[in-house]
């Protein structure tokens, strides 16, 4: 919900479209908070909802296998990475607002938008050049992969000088809490890029042309990922849909991007659901069944990308100068 359009306008019109935009994103983020009132724990529309957090962080962290080092399969560890589940959701109050307004865009990504200016590159600032060069704005496309790809590599690197003060016989304790948080903190975007509004120019409501006649009520976002998944969804239904541990082949920006196409690709059976009534009250055995699919396919890229970060932290690192 605190995305907004500013394509195809002139520059003044642009203007007093993300003027309005604001405004618009300012009432519904007041009205989230005073509706929820004491009890507010959830921000709104700000990918699962808490709990959906919770399940794919916690379902990821017990799923490692066992050749996993020891602490990020304990108890304790499951605890800490769970935490963390919702941690960046905590990042938009508005007591924050640059840091709140930096990282909107790190939630999602708009693949119409985004395809439009060609292949994804894999670093963050060469995208960040098309986009500002097609006098666009990041804060309309989103920023998702670029940062679940960077918070991947931060784990990896963090694993690596783990690897390197045990061979050395030092403390590991202190880069074993960095661990953890890397961990927890990716678990954000990759249960994110479970949801299929995380994906699309239709994150909340359909726009443009609806022969299907689809919702165009700004509620489908809040209602899927946080009320419904709350109300009916539990970890165990969860677990049953995951799939086997696995490492991750290949380029991870390009294993992610697939990833979150393959999201992508259960935009409209979420719109159809929805029409169907899927997620009012009980929902219905599909929608139920799409949700807890959805939430696994997150649960089981987050552990799968965990493990993958521990097995690459043992590769050797290229050499700066080789060949120079
Ligand atoms: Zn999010
Ligand atoms: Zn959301």
């Amino acid at each position: 919900m605190s995305r907004y359009r500013l394509s195809g306008q002139t520059p003044v019109a642009r203007e007093m479209l993300r003027g309005a935009r604001l405004r618009r994103m300012i009432r519904l983020t007041l009205a989230c908070v005073f509706s929820m009132g004491a009890a507010w724990q959830a921000p709104c529309a700000y990918g699962w909802g808490n709990d959906g957090h919770r399940i794919i962080n916690r379902l990821a962290a017990s799923g490692l296998p066992s050749d996993a080092p020891a602490f990020l399969r304990s108890e304790a560890a499951m605890d800490e990475i769970e935490y963390l589940g919702p941690e960046p959701d905590r990042w938009r109050s508005l007591a924050e607002p640059e840091l709140s307004a930096a990282q909107a865009p790190e939630h999602f990504i708009d693949f119409e938008l985004a395809d439009k200016l060609g292949p994804l590159p894999h670093k963050r600032f060469d995208f960040l050049a098309k986009v500002y060069a097609a006098g666009e704005r990041p804060e309309t496309i989103g920023l998702q992969p670029w940062q679940a790809d960077e918070v991947w590599e931060r784990l990896k690197s963090a694993m690596r000088d783990y690897r390197e003060l045990k061979a050395g016989g030092k403390d590991t304790q202190p880069v074993e809490q960095a661990i953890l948080f890397y961990a927890g903190w990716l678990g954000h975007y990759v249960g994110d890029g479970s949801q299929p509004l995380h994906t699309t120019v239709q994150y909340n409501g359909w726009t443009g042309p609806n022969p299907h006649g689809y919702t165009t009520n700004h509620q489908i976002h809040y209602e899927f990922e946080s009320e419904f998944v709350s109300a009916n969804i539990h970890a165990g239904d969860v677990q049953a849909e995951m799939t086997a541990a696995r490492a991750i082949e290949g380029d991870m920006f390009d294993a992610y991007v697939a990833y979150l196409r393959r999201t992508a690709s259960c935009v409209e059976e979420l719109y159809q659901l929805e029409k169907a009534g899927g997620f009012i009250g009980a929902g219905t055995a599909a929608s139920r069944a799409f949700t807890a699919a959805r939430l696994a396919a997150g649960a089981s890229m987050l552990r799968d990308m965990i493990y993958t970060a521990w097995l690459d932290s043992a590769q050797p690192v290229p050499d700066r100068y080789a060949g120079k």
